[in-house]
Formats: structure tokens, sequence, C-alpha cells
């Protein structure tokens, strides 16, 4: 008996349905080999240029669809010159963040044998962590509300909350956990904050170290958020999991993405109690869309944590195999270094490099 996985599909703007087409393709190459599990995909509209046409960016019935999936594909939205009457730019992926409750970001960091990165030092492969971005609050709790009086003065509000850092921390140790049994992780968990300033990174410290008291065989430190983007660049490898706000996650994932090279790399998981969202961590690159040249890497990259959080959502096995297998077919393929695009010093084009993924995923699971 096959599981059958809804999946809602947003293509979003500029590169994004470009990279989201070879990966649906590549989703559904892989279920036809499968004996347990299948896909349904829902394509669903959303984003900058659907808004330019329709004034709506994300509508209600895309939210409904995204609501009734088992999970939800999402690539690059956003185009730097459609904004709101306000001047900020459509952001559908954050409404989503903020309406499916999907309070925890998982971006991963790791670079692979072979990988052209920007940090020359011989412990370059030992990098592996993952950098936990809480995606509902802290700054961007003041999205669409930031006030500005009289051309004088502006005003945005970071609002920290007791249950949404509580749920945010035990998630951080529980992959922790995971990790370490795995064998990938030192079972390790850092508090990135700025706890020496600012009051609520001191409440968001304290609960910290509350909850860490419910894992022991989790070591619990803490890290001032500025030091943090000294060690990543200086010492990345003695990270394991760091969990942090919103808006010092956000721009601790782009370092993260820099380290491993490319933010084509980069993939990324937004996960609450009854949804989650996977995409690439780049935006909709303008300057290349149009061009066939996209990396899809860190869309299908998404997909492969899409596959084994299905996995381990719904006790699917081989949908946990899947997701291992593809994330090995894409080291392959860098590795391999023969079908790169141009932002990892390659010529190739999106759909060439899908299709070395996909070659290299079926050396790897022959049918
Ligand atoms: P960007 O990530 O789109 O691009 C930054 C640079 O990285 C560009 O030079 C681009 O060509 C390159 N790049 C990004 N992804 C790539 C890929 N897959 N393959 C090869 N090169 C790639 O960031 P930006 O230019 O600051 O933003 C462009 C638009 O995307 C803006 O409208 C922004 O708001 C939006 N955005 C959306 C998201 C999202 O959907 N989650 C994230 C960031 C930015």
């Amino acid at each position: 008996m096959r599981q059958t996985f809804k999946i809602a599909v947003f293509g979003g703007d500029g590169i994004g349905p470009e990279i989201m087409a070879p990966t649906v393709r590549l989703l559904q190459d892989l279920a036809r080999e499968s004996e347990t599990l299948a896909f349904q995909f829902h394509e669903v509209a959303a984003g900058a240029a659907h808004y330019r046409e329709t004034g709506e960016s994300l509508p209600e019935a895309s939210l409904d669809t995204a609501r009734k999936a088992d999970a939800i594909l999402l690539s690059a939205m956003g185009l730097p010159a459609v904004r709101y009457p306000d001047g900020t730019e459509i952001s559908p992926q954050i409404e989503l963040r903020m309406k499916l409750g999907l309070y925890a970001g998982v971006r991963p960091v790791f670079v692979q044998p072979g990988q052209d990165v920007p940090l020359k030092s011989s412990r370059v492969t030992d990098i592996d962590f993952v950098i936990i971005r809480e995606s509902t609050e802290g700054l961007f709790a003041s999205h669409g509300k930031g006030v500005v009086e009289d051309d004088k003065e502006a005003r945005e509000t970071l609002v920290i909350t007791r249950a949404i850092s509580e749920k945010l921390f035990d998630f951080a140790f529980r992959l922790a956990r995971q990790r370490q049994q795995s064998g990938r992780g030192q079972g390790l968990v850092h508090c990135v904050d700025k706890a020496n300033v600012f009051q609520a990174f001191a409440f968001f410290r304290k609960i910290f170290f509350e909850r860490a008291k419910a894992y022991p065989e989790i070591k619990a430190e803490t890290a001032y958020v500025d030091a943090t983007a000294l060690w990543m660049v200086q010492k990345p490898w003695m990270f394991d999991v760091l969990v942090t706000e919103n808006m010092f996650g956000d721009i601790l994932s782009d370092l993260g993405a820099g380290l491993m090279g490319s933010l084509g790399l980069a993939p990324s998981a937004d996960i609450g109690d009854h949804h989650a969202v996977f995409q690439p961590c780049h935006g909709s690159a303008p300057d290349i869309a149009g061009k066939g040249i996209a990396n899809p890497m860190a869309m299908i990259l998404s997909a492969a944590m899409m596959l084994e959080w299905l996995g381990h959502e719904h006790r699917n096995t081989e949908a946990i195999a899947m997701g291992d297998a593809l994330r090995t077919a894409v080291s392959d393929v860098l590795v391999e270094g023969r079908m790169l695009t141009a932002d990892l010093g390659g010529s190739a084009r999106t759909d060439a490099v899908a299709g070395a993924i996909a070659a290299a995923y079926k050396m790897r699971v022959p049918a």
C-alpha cells in the first residue's frame, strides 16, 4: 500500500520556477520507483508577480491548499521593484511562517570534500552545523507594523515570548540529540543572543537554560551574536546546533551559506507543530532570472529535507532513505565537479545539473 503525500508547490518569482520545475520532476521520478510512497503536487499562486497581476500576494485559496498539504515546497519569492504602498517588498514566505506557526527555521551548513569554499583551512570539511532561526517573532514580529513619525523617527518592536521560545529550544535540543545519535554532532547547543545589552535577550537566555535541564546529555552554551559572526569565520567547526532570534538567524544563515561557497547550495526548512515549508535560503536572483543558469542544488537539497521530515512524521523509512540518497547525489555531483553552475565556477545549465543529480541518485539507488 503506497502512502500518498500531498505537496503544495509555490513556484515563486525570478529563478523560482526555473529551479522548482526540475525539482518536482526529480521527485516524480523518485516516487515512480518507490514501493511505499507517491506524491500529489498542487501548484499554488503567490508572490510578487502574482501581486503585480492581481493585487494579492498570498491568496486565501493558496493558503488553504498549503494548510491541507502534508508538506509545502516553496521556491524563492519577491522582486525588488514590486512593493506594497508602504515601500516594503512582497514576501509571502514570511506571511506563511506567521500564519502556519513555523517557529523553527532550520538552516544546515556543511562543507563536503572537493567543494570550493572561501575559507582556506585544512579543517573546512569539519564544518557541519545547523542554525535554528526562530521564524515567527523576534524583530520580524514587527513585519508590517513599523511606524515612521513625521519623517523624524522610526520604530520597530522586537518580541520574544515564553511559549514560542520553549518550543524553539526543545526543537534545538532534540535536533542536537538526533545528530549526536546519528554520529554527526557533538551534542552541543549554543544560544546566540545579545543578552549583555537587551532585556528581551536576557529573558530568551533564561528560558534556554530552563529548557536545557530536560536534556542533561546535551551541552548548553551561550554566545553573543557579534562573537558568533567572528567564530563562524575563524573556527566554524566548533559549532553543532545554534539557536537564535529571527533577525540574527536571518543574517547568520547567509553567513553560513557564504561558508558553503554559494547561496545556491543552502537549503532550509521552516517547521511548526502542524506544518512545514521547505525552501532554498536564497532569493529570486533577478540578475540571472530567465537565463536557465540558476543553481538548483539548494532547492533539491530542500526537497531532500522534506523527504526526511515526511519520513519521520509518517514513519516512512523509505522516504528518509530517499532524502538521504538525494543529498548524497548532490554531494556526488559537487565533488565530481564537472556539472556545476556559474555560481560554483562552472558553466552548466540548471536542467543539466538537475539531470546529473538524477543520474547520481540512480547510481546510488538502482531501480
Ligand atoms: P538573492 O539571494 O536573490 O541573490 C543574491 C546573489 O546570489 C545574486 O547575485 C544571485 O544571482 C545569487 N544567487 C542566488 N541564488 C542563486 C542560485 N540558485 N544560483 C545561482 N546564483 C544565485 O538575493 P537578493 O538579490 O538580495 O534578493 C532578490 C529578491 O529575492 C528580492 O526581492 C528579495 O526580497 C528576495 N528574497 C527572497 C527570499 C525568499 O524567498 N526566501 C530570500 C531572500 C531574498
